[in-house]
């Protein structure tokens, strides 16, 4: 019963609010953001992917609602400072970070050797073990293979950008699929790509 109220306690002491919707979670559930320079006496809400930023920071949720509440008057509570903040622009910025962060991951696991370029590159590495293949959004057939649907119906696929940006990841023309063979990246890639795509607004979706 003690020991069961302490942990209790603990996990209390580490949660976080968020500035939108005011409910409280763990810090992990949440995106940090901080307060940038001023305006004309107004700051910038500057997000903080890797949660190391210094400043003054707030928790809100990954939700467009939270966002949408946050910069109504939530963040401005949070940094007891005058914000300009707008929701649509804080999306973007959102999806821009996590892009540079996902391109960083990815580019870290190929200079240590923890990817495969190609459909057939890919496929091998999708038979052979539990890793996460990352498919451009105009791939064509390749989404049709045997392994990228398995994949994709067990949550271990991602569409991302289209066949010629993810060429220019890995000075290639085009590139339609590839996979990331390291569990810990794959994983962290992923964390990236759904909290980017629970941000944005519901008319995108
Ligand atoms: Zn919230």
């Amino acid at each position: 019963m003690v020991a069961a109220v302490n942990n209790n306690d603990m996990a209390k002491k580490s949660e976080r609010t968020c500035a939108g919707c005011g409910r409280t979670d763990t810090p992990r559930a949440f995106l940090r953001v901080v307060m940038g320079g001023a305006i004309d006496g107004e700051h910038e809400v500057v997000v903080d992917v890797g949660g190391s930023s210094v400043g003054r920071g707030a928790h809100v949720h990954p939700s467009f609602d939270c966002l949408a509440k946050a910069c109504k008057g939530g963040f401005a509570r949070s940094f007891r400072a005058k914000v300009r903040a707008n929701v649509n622009e804080l999306v973007a910025q959102i999806g821009e970070a996590h892009d540079r962060r996902v391109t960083g991951l990815i580019l870290g696991a190929r200079r240590a050797g923890h990817v495969e370029i190609g459909t057939d590159a890919s496929c091998e590495a999708l038979t052979r073990g539990p890793v996460l293949a990352i498919v451009a959004c105009d791939a064509g057939s390749v989404v049709k293979k045997n392994e990228v649907r398995r994949a994709a119906a067990e949550g271990r696929a991602v569409v991302w950008k289209d066949k010629a940006e993810l060429g220019k990841l890995f000075g290639r023309d085009e590139v339609g699929i590839f996979c990331v063979t390291h569990a810990e990246i794959a994983r962290e890639i992923q964390e990236a790509r759904s909290r980017s795509e629970a941000c944005k607004g519901r008319e995108e979706r």
